[in-house]
């Protein structure tokens, strides 16, 4: 976006002209200054409308693509996003396939920008013809005046990041970076801006970071393409399976591995501490910086790529559940489980309910150990097993109210709580605890919560 300009004449010419802005928290113990190129500024919210909208001219000026034709590629994230906002200026449809991993959302998204989503099975080899690499590659020999991006291997991407993305960060930092560190999945946005820095100046380090599971560090430290390598592995955007055509060597120095666990929970604390509502990528890119920190000096000046936004993560890495399910959290108390397991409803009953009440409801909801309130407060308990014993010896138990068969209350413990410490209150004869937050909510957790989440930290 260029500032000076009063107003565009379309979207599109809102693409590029990001703006750098200082990393302060993350990064407090590093000896020198450390900028982040915000991407997400780009109107389809990624790096991505760079590429899309400069493979689209290119496929243009070399005839690939006629006026009222069709782009054709396999995506569900921010290439489809640029290229249907391309698509809208100029008259294109949009066919992208995608596959049944991938959240509804982003499918719909697309739909949303006029782009027609086809969605295709995961679990099979990208050989099949039901894959989506193989769907998408038919319908461009298919369909009249079609053109297939390629994104991989189109060389178009990794010019737009020559002719924008390296010159905007030259002239930003006034000549003055002297690490660029780019999470890197296509290649084109490392390649393109590694290469003009460094024609620029060839002593700028350029610092690849690529998941667990890809191939591409192995490849680039050696040369080998070893499927040994490749596993699933949960980061969106970064790391392949193959060797995409964009990348060159000689414009990078090094590639650096980082977890899923640690891009994730550096994408969160970018969030929190920098008010920079980032992707998962912009976390692996600072978490894998952090790993090389050793090699910088106070002199240097770094520059890291932000590539997307949160909002496409909400579901994902912003969503505490989704985070303690993978073992992303580190729980250590009451509190952080509590955190980590979102909003349960409590369910108690009162001491002046009727015990067949209670039954019910334990049923239903299927629980063990139900509170037992009066006025406010909690009074007692009632278990499966403490009630199965008393109807057992009289069934009119049923009819009773609840205050005059339940058992002590189960305990209240403080939310800093080590969950170590529960061992101590969960026992055969009571299988949970209560925790009052500090609004007065009070929350249950029972032995399965604390199991769960000890065997998963
Ligand atoms: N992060 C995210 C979120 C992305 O969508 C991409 C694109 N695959 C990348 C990083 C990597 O960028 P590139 O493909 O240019 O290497």
């Amino acid at each position: 976006m260029d500032a000076s300009k009063k107003v565009y004449d379309n979207i599109l010419q809102t693409i590029g002209d990001t703006p750098l802005v200082k990393l302060n928290k993350t990064v407090a113990d590093l000896p020198c200054p450390v900028y982040a190129k915000v991407e997400f500024f780009n109107p389809g919210n990624s790096i991505k409308d760079r590429m899309a909208l400069k493979m689209l001219e290119v496929a243009e000026q070399e005839g690939k693509i006629k006026p009222g034709g069709t782009i054709i590629e396999g995506t569900s994230g921010n290439t489809g996003m640029g290229l249907a906002l391309a698509a809208i200026q100029k008259g294109y449809r949009c066919i992208f396939t995608t596959t049944d991993k991938q959240s509804k959302e982003k499918a719909d998204i697309l739909k949303a920008l006029g782009a027609e989503v086809i969605i295709c099975p995961t679990n099979v080899e990208p050989e099949d013809p039901q894959s989506y690499y193989s769907v998408s590659k038919r319908l461009a020999t298919e369909v009249p005046n079609s053109w297939y991006v390629n994104q991989y291997d189109n060389l178009a991407n990794r010019l737009a990041h020559y002719e924008q993305t390296g010159p905007e960060i030259w002239e930003q930092t006034e000549g003055k970076i002297t690490h660029l560190v780019v999470a890197t999945g296509t290649g084109g946005t490392i390649t393109g801006t590694g290469k003009y820095l460094k024609e620029k100046n060839p002593n700028i380090k350029v610092w690849a970071i690529d998941s667990y599971g890809s191939l591409l560090t192995k490849w680039f430290k050696t040369g080998e393409l070893d499927m040994n390598e490749v596993h699933p592995y949960i980061t969106e955007g970064i790391g392949e399976d193959f060797l995409p055509e964009n990348y060159a060597k000689d414009a990078i120095d090094h590639f650096e591995q980082v977890t899923d666990k640690d891009g994730a929970v550096m994408a969160r604390r970018i969030t929190k501490e920098e008010g920079i509502f980032v992707g998962y990528s912009a976390g692996s890119a600072v978490a894998g910086l952090r790993q090389l920190k050793d090699q910088l000096t106070k002199d240097d000046v770094v520059v890291v790529i932000f590539h997307d936004h949160g909002s496409r993560y909400v579901a994902k890495i912003y969503n505490d559940e989704w985070m303690l399910d993978r073992g992303f959290l580190d729980v250590n108390t009451v509190q952080d489980l509590i955190g980590g397991l979102g909003r349960r409803r409590l369910v108690t009953v009162e001491a002046g309910d009727k015990v067949s009440q209670a039954m019910e409801l334990m049923q239903k909801y299927d629980i063990e150990q139900i509170p037992v309130m009066k006025a406010g407060e909690i009074v007692g308990a009632l278990s499966q097993n403490g009630l199965f014993k008393k109807l057992m010896a009289d069934v009119q138990v049923k009819e009773q109210e609840i205050e005059t068969v339940m058992e002590a209350a189960i305990p209240l413990v403080a939310m800093n709580t080590p969950l170590e410490r529960l061992t101590s209150y969960i026992n055969k004869d009571n299988n949970s605890v209560l925790a009052k937050d500090e609004s007065g909510n009070v929350h249950i957790l029972t032995q399965y919560d604390v199991l769960n989440a000890l065997s998963k930290g």
